[in-house]
Formats: structure tokens, C-alpha cells, sequence
């Protein structure tokens, strides 16, 4: 395995700093890494330096949550450089969204009964983009579960008893953000959308009209008849079949950097293809 784009810093709501991450990844023996924190593009500057020290490549993006009409939808945006832009000028707009949400959470926790403080939860994350993982390593802290997951299972999770909505950008105004921007976006881990298999041809046609460059096929809880449907549905509307593992350090301790549960196996050719994606 050569190449992750997918993966998370402390710049979010990983557990790796961007520099430690890549020096994993080049022990790890991976080429190409995207470093894809959320709502962020904090970690870039370490993560390049490091790559450079490390003799390989480094590829800067962000994941963002984006509303769509079927539910809710990840996207991954590739090459988007740090300082201003279209897209990168609406960060802090998500990241102030993210601080909204959080006290709307933590007022929810209070009248469930557990107690945390804002300064504890942002004592918890290391960089910019503050959210329900550090909510969760705070609940964990004051002994009130025992794992990250547990607390997203009881409380936090989508429609958990805790759970608060946050502002996003529509899926069609992030892409073409995006592009105004000089990157490309790409849907992440499509089994998350509320599609079922045969809708997913309808909606990525759509979506590859206003600008979406790639899906993200190979990805570790895609089956690998998933994988492989998601890798020739990109290659009939001419888009990337990207893949990551969205590795996040011990806050999901059951995946590694590379290769997922293990049999995660992004196609090195898939780097080329992003980098030609570019010039669309
Ligand atoms: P937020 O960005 O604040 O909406 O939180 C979403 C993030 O929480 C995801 O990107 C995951 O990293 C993490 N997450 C979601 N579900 C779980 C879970 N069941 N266990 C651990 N982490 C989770
Ligand atoms: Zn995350
Ligand atoms: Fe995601
Ligand atoms: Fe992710």
C-alpha cells in the first residue's frame, strides 16, 4: 500500500500531529498522503514540511459536511491551499458554525445530567476545528464512558439524544466553491449519503455536472463489491475512483493509516488522475 486520502490531524479531530502523521505514513512505507481535517486547513504547513524532510508526497485538503437533499454528505477537496480563496474564505464560517453547535451540545449534556465545560472540551482539541470527538474524549475524561464510540453510541451520534444540527454549504455551492478555488471535490465514503446503489448513478451524475471530480470508492467499510461498483461508476462519468482509510490516530483505534481493517488498497495511478482532475 502506497497512497492515503483520507486521513485526520490534532488539527481536528485526530489524535496525530500533522508531522507526526506523515513520519508514520513514510515508516508506513505510503508515497502520497492527502491530509483531510475537517473544516481546516491548520495542519497543512507542518504536514508539507514533514513530507518534504520525508521524501514524500504531500497533497493539502479538507473534508466538509455538506446538505444534501437524501441526508447528509462528506466531501473531500483535493489541492485546496491554505490562505484565501472562494472555499477557504468559508472555513471560519463552518468552524464558527462548529462553536454554535458545540455550546447547543454541551447545553443538551447539561440537562441530561453531565457536566462540561466549553473550556474543557477546547482544551481537548489542539487545533481550529473543535467538534463532537473532543465533546466525546471530554465525557470520557470525567469517566462517563470508556471509549470515544461509547459516548457517540449514547449521545452524540446523528439523531443521538445530545445531537445538535450545525450550518453547512450545499453540496452543489461547496463544489463549485471548490473549483473556484483551484481543487477538487470529491464525494467521501459514499455509503453514507442515504442512496441506495441504484441511485447512486442518478446523484453523482448530477453532481459530476456542477464539478464533483472523484468518488471515493476504496474506502474501509466499503464492501469490496462496493469498492468495485463505486470504481466503475466513476470510470463511466469520467471522474477519479479515489480511496482512504480516514485513519484519526487512536480516536478510531481499529484503523491504520494505508490499509484500513487491513485490506484497504487505494491504486497508486489514482494520484495521476487526481492531479489531472485538476485542469478540468
Ligand atoms: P463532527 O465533525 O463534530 O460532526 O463529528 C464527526 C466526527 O466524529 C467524524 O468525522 C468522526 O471522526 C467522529 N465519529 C463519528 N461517529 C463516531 C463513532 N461512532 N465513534 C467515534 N467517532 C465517531
Ligand atoms: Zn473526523
Ligand atoms: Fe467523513
Ligand atoms: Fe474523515
Amino acid at each position: 500500500m502506497t497512497v492515503d486520502l483520507h486521513v485526520h490531524s490534532t488539527a481536528s479531530d485526530g489524535t496525530d500531529e500533522p508531522a507526526e502523521l506523515i513520519r508514520r505514513a513514510a515508516r508506513l512505507g505510503l508515497r502520497t498522503v492527502a491530509l483531510t481535517d475537517h473544516d481546516t486547513l491548520a495542519g497543512i504547513g507542518a504536514a508539507r514540511e514533514s513530507a518534504a524532510a520525508e521524501g514524500i508526497e504531500l497533497i493539502p485538503g479538507t473534508e466538509l459536511s455538506v446538505d444534501w437533499p437524501t441526508g447528509k454528505m462528506h466531501l473531500l477537496v483535493y489541492f485546496l491551499e491554505p490562505g484565501t480563496g472562494p472555499l477557504q474564505d468559508r472555513l471560519q464560517w463552518l468552524r464558527d458554525g462548529r462553536r454554535e453547535r458545540n455550546a447547543a451540545i454541551l447545553e443538551r449534556l447539561h440537562d441530561l445530567g453531565f457536566e462540561i465545560s466549553m473550556s474543557e472540551v477546547e482544551a481537548r482539541a489542539a487545533g481550529p476545528s473543535v467538534g463532537r470527538p473532543h465533546i466525546a474524549d471530554s465525557l470520557v475524561a470525567r469517566g462517563y464512558f470508556t471509549s470515544r464510540s461509547e459516548a457517540f453510541i449514547d449521545l452524540l451520534g446523528d439523531g443521538g439524544r445530545a445531537y445538535a444540527e450545525r450550518r453547512r454549504l450545499p453540496a452543489a455551492e461547496a463544489i463549485r466553491l471548490a473549483r473556484d478555488s483551484d481543487a477538487v471535490p470529491v464525494i467521501a465514503h459514499p455509503y453514507t449519503v442515504g442512496l441506495s446503489r441504484d441511485e447512486y448513478a442518478a446523484a453523482f451524475e448530477e453532481l459530476t455536472a456542477l464539478g464533483l471530480g472523484g468518488i471515493e470508492a476504496f474506502y474501509p467499510e466499503h464492501s469490496p463489491v462496493l469498492r468495485e461498483h463505486l470504481a466503475g461508476l466513476a470510470a463511466s462519468l469520467g471522474i477519479v475512483a479515489t480511496g482512504g482509510s480516514d485513519y484519526h490516530g487512536t480516536g478510531k483505534p481499529d484503523i491504520e493509516l494505508g490499509v484500513g481493517h487491513g485490506d484497504l488498497a487505494v491504486p497508486p495511478a489514482v494520484v495521476g488522475a487526481l492531479h489531472a482532475a485538476k485542469r478540468r
